[in-house]
């Protein structure tokens, strides 16, 4: 690295990188032989403040995702009654004392990993006259300090969400450990997906969408390729 370098007054463009994600999206699919339609972007928006989150959503993103509830709370009720048609992903664990909220404002919740919040989301959405649809997030590199359900618990875990609590399961997530080929855990997560009779995928983040597309992701969850370095919270 050179030292008399610009000092890094990054303008990110927003706009411009969502254009190239949406190409690059268009293309892996296309190079997978699949229609580009059937990979949907969740442009992720944690520790982004509103004025950086705008410029996406004039550009036309539509669906956003956040990892933290306390967080989206302070900026997305004024953004949603601006913008109707935004869709808001829980993509972050989700505590019990938060479901109430989240289900008020999180249109999907990607991380739903265990029976207790299964059932008190299922309470709360008749509570709340509101289906918020869901999937169950899959800790695929069995990694003891991450969120999700085992593999080999997933398949009654499936049971449970979907057939006997009712809620609207659309897929499995999965956020591969870092250190490992993300291929193994892409295929590993639309293996149980397939054998459950899901068909959404929410995997692939900025380093690695374009082969989670290939591994047949529905949904990838794209951060920093869009808005830049995550800010200080
Ligand atoms: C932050 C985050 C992302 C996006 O990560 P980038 O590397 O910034 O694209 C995707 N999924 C989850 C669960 C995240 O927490």
């Amino acid at each position: 690295m050179s030292e008399n370098k610009e000092p890094a007054a990054i303008e990110v463009d927003v706009a411009a990188n969502l254009a190239a994600v949406n190409d690059a999206i268009a293309a892996a699919a296309k190079a997978a032989g699949r229609d580009g339609g059937e990979a949907g972007l969740v442009a992720v928006s944690k520790t982004q403040p509103a004025t950086a989150i705008g410029p996406a959503i004039r550009a036309g993103q539509r669906v956003f995702g956040e990892n933290r509830v306390q967080e989206a709370m302070g900026k997305w009720p004024d953004l949603k009654a601006a913008h109707g048609d935004v869709r808001l992903h829980l993509i972050g664990p989700l505590q019990t004392n938060k479901v109430r909220d989240s289900v008020a404002l999180f249109d999907v919740i990607e991380t739903v990993d265990r029976p207790k919040l299964a059932r008190a989301l299922a309470r709360e959405m008749v509570k709340q006259d509101r289906r918020v649809d869901v999937f169950i997030q899959v800790n695929t590199g069995e990694e003891e300090q991450k969120a999700g359900v085992w593999p080999e618990d997933t398949d009654a875990f499936v049971d449970l969400v979907r057939d006997e609590l009712g809620l609207n399961l659309r897929g499995l997530m999965c956020i591969p450990p870092v250190d490992e080929e993300c291929s193994l855990h892409f295929a590993l997560l639309r293996q149980i997906a397939k054998r459950n009779g899901l068909s959404e995928l929410s995997m692939g983040m900025s380093a690695d969408y374009e082969t989670a597309i290939q591994f047949g992701a529905t949904l990838v969850r794209v951060g920093t390729a869009i808005f830049g370095a995550r800010r200080p919270l």
